[in-house]
């Protein structure tokens, strides 16, 4: 279902509600497009991956409305669609926003790349004067800038996304690659059309058909196994361009020692992503918050969330979040989000969310709240097939609303392993060396590393090994016993830092760990 929703900015915003049905069937764009050129909207930001495709469905939609279609860019300048020239003297962006002022007709007028237009102060009034002069018939669209609407446009403007190519027009194009890969000589071995149809999913068709075809070339042809390199090459389409890596889920949640109430509440929760979870009225899962004590296993849940439930893993990396421009860091965060969106199923990881709300450097210039708005906004729609987990450490800096309801599905605290916890991460991590931990005194261990993350539990067993293998003896009890004395845990380091953790999360967050009885 698509609808209007007021956007924390206070501007009308197209948005997509989580539907009973698929991610991608959603209302064919041109209706949502029909909507806002009939209902008078002088003013939209446009945005799409694929620019040729945006531009032809904003064509196809005003001229169903039978009204002309105008582009511009500042390579080009103003130009009439069917026309072989450009308006004269029309590269510069006042010149264009002065010619469509006297042509005072209906017409629909796409600025390619509109940034130029923002930066300028005199194009900047000419354009708030021509969207606000409400004529019937001309709609101004602006591509490049982004869905998050400036705060020059605010109350003008409304923001409208092209959702990438769906199912059945994903099909068509399998369907032509496929039938071209029988004129190229190229085999195609029983393939799973509709696999193949997932796998590119979220991409422009143009890249879609270089992928399969690339991925037939290699070996002379499409062999059923070829879906999974199709789908890594897509992910890395997708992750390009924008602050977010593709990582290899390579753990499990089997792997994670302890924190049964958290892997407990996953295993119910995992079987909402089945096809039957919508027959049944559930919702897709949207994310968890994972905040608490360093090296407790946040990050290690992240990958193994992935891991057992068989999704891609994106990481946003904040670090590379922020850009010197006004308007990037936004843009660069709608650009992530928007990929994490195209490559679902997938597990979005934010380690230290936090740090995306901080912009290095003194004054941010709202830059914060701006990203705190896309990212709000984003996680309250509830994109389909994305699990966003986030992890936080530094929750002094986390803003309120991140964990108020309605973000995610629930917020939890990780906090130092117990006893028994430290048992569990301890076998589980000399069982991963290729040592029995039977031939151990685990509860000896466990009962000596009183206030261990199991970071510091692995780093000293890792320390004890290079101390067996250097002295050419089996690694036993005693040297793992005489590694954890020589260790200060960091808990013991920073003892008021976890204290204050463990005070925030009372009442706001639940207990990953089983609490004893
Ligand atoms: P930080 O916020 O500092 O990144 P974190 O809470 O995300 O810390 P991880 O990075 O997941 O902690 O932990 C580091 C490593 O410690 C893990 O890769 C894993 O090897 C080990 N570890 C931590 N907790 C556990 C656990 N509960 N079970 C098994 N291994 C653990």
């Amino acid at each position: 279902m698509r609808q209007f929703t007021v956007a924390p900015s206070g501007c009308l915003q197209w948005r997509r509600r989580g539907c009973g049905s698929t991610l991608w069937d959603v209302t064919h764009p041109v209706l949502d497009l029909r909507a806002l050129f009939s209902s008078r909207h002088g003013l939209i930001l446009a945005s799409a991956r694929d620019e040729n495709r945006l531009v032809a469905t904003i064509s196809e939609t005003a001229l169903q409305l039978r009204i002309p279609v105008w582009t511009w860019s500042a390579a080009g300048g103003l130009r009439a669609a069917g026309q072989p020239r450009a308006q004269l003297n029309t590269e510069e962006p006042k010149q264009a926003l002065g010619f469509i002022k006297d042509l005072n007709r209906p017409a629909v007028v796409i600025f390619l790349d509109a940034d130029p237009i923002l930066n300028d102060t005199v194009a900047l009034r000419a354009l708030k004067e021509l969207a606000g002069a409400n004529m019937p018939g001309r709609t101004l669209v602006l591509t490049g800038i982004g869905t998050q609407i400036p705060s020059e446009l605010t109350g003008l403007a409304v923001s409208w996304s092209l959702p990438a190519a769906n199912r059945t027009e994903m099909r068509q194009v399998v369907d032509r690659v496929l039938q071209s890969m029988g004129t190229a000589n190229l085999r195609v071995n029983t393939v799973n059309r509709e696999a193949l149809v997932d796998a590119v999913l979220g991409l422009t068709p143009a890249e879609a058909e270089r992928i399969i075809m690339r991925e037939a070339l290699t070996d002379g042809s499409l062999d059923p196994g070829d879906e999974a390199a199709i789908h890594r090459a897509r992910a890395a389409i997708l992750s390009d361009d924008s602050p977010l890596d593709l990582l290899d889920p390579d753990a499990k949640l089997t792997d994670v020692g302890g924190l049964e109430n958290l892997k407990q509440w996953l295993t119910v929760r995992g079987a909402g992503f089945e096809p039957a979870a919508r027959e049944f009225g559930l919702d897709a899962p949207r994310g968890v918050l994972l905040a608490g004590v360093p090296g407790c296993g946040k990050s290690l849940v992240a990958r193994a969330i992935a891991g057992s439930w068989g999704m891609a893993l994106a990481a946003l990396d904040t670090g590379r979040l922020h850009g010197s421009l006004v308007g990037e860091s936004e843009k660069r965060l709608q650009r992530a989000l928007s990929a994490a969106e195209a490559m679902a199923p997938v597990v979005l990881w934010i380690d230290e969310i936090e740090k995306a709300f901080a912009k290095p450097g003194d004054n941010d210039g709202g830059v914060s709240s701006r990203v705190l708005s896309v990212l709000l906004s984003w996680l309250q729609e509830r994109p389909e097939g994305v699990f966003v987990v986030a992890t936080s450490n530094d929750v002094n800096k986390l803003p309120p609303e991140v964990t108020r309801r309605g973000r995610f599905d629930e917020v939890f605290f990780v906090d130092l392993p117990s006893v028994s916890e430290r048992a569990a991460i301890l076998a589980y991590h000399l069982a991963e060396r290729r040592r029995d931990p039977k031939r151990f005194d685990i509860a000896r261990l466990a009962d000596a590393t009183d206030g261990f993350s199991g970071a510091e539990l692995e780093s000293a067993l890792t320390s004890a090994l290079y101390l067996a293998y250097s002295a050419r003896t089996p690694l036993q009890t005693q040297q793992l016993l005489a590694e954890f004395a020589d260790t200060v845990p960091l808990s013991q380091m920073r003892a008021e830092d976890v204290a204050a953790l463990r005070t925030w999360a009372r009442g706001r967050a639940r207990p990953a760990q089983k609490v004893p009885a």
